[in-house]
């Protein structure tokens, strides 16, 4: 007599519909890529805890990596003794995103970031945040000075544009000022191009 197969067993027996939904449209990662990685390090011996109760990551123990605490770098918190890959939703652009474990070892052994610093963006808003500050740190270098080389000018231009469009800036006469520089000495580059077109959207 036939019987279903109630043991069957699911690769994956502790992945929810929704687990599972968000695995299949995570924000990939150039390096650690877009799948759990079992680690095979994980002993039947060895426990591994979940993430605390208020905690809405989901993380998979077949991942798991153990730590080398002795080049953690902390101050207030204990040692990690664990890394495990950890499914989260991006705070900035809320798409799930793997946070991996040898990339939180990569971070806490090899980077030495303090182990509070946690990973709350994926890699791609991490990246553009990184480009924001590295713009904004720029302009406010550039913007104060009088005399610009050519190559500093179109680094402000561009600078410009770039936080403009973001919504980073918002002072109007700013704008028409150091466009009208850059159309003086740098005329015709495409940052200019690009800022005369933002004056031109503005609301007259
Ligand atoms: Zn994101």
């Amino acid at each position: 007599m036939a019987r279903t197969s109630k043991k069957t067993k699911s690769p994956s027996p502790h992945r929810s519909a929704r687990t599972l939904e968000r695995l299949a449209n995570l924000v990939p990662h150039p390096r650690y890529g877009t799948e759990v990685v079992p680690s095979g390090r994980l002993g039947a011996d060895d426990l591994i805890s979940g993430p605390p109760e208020w905690s809405k990551d989901v993380t998979f123990p077949e991942s798991a990596i153990p730590a080398d605490v002795s080049k953690q770098n902390f101050s207030t918190m204990s040692h990690l003794h664990w890394y495990v890959d950890t499914l989260r939703d991006c705070r900035v652009c809320n798409r799930p995103f793997l946070f991996f474990a040898r990339e939180q070892q990569y971070w806490y052994e090899t980077l030495r970031f303090r182990v509070e610093a946690d990973c709350h963006e994926c890699v791609e808003c991490r990246a553009s945040l990184r480009t924001v500050q590295r713009r904004r740190k720029r302009y406010s270098e550039l913007v104060g000075e009088r005399e610009l080389t050519d190559a500093d000018m179109l680094a402000l231009a561009s600078d410009v544009a770039f936080l403009w469009t973001k919504g980073l800036l918002r002072d109007e006469q700013r704008l028409r000022r150091i466009r009208n520089r850059a159309r003086r000495q740098i005329p015709g580059s495409a940052a200019t191009r690009a800022l005369d077109e933002l004056v031109a959207s503005l609301p007259k």
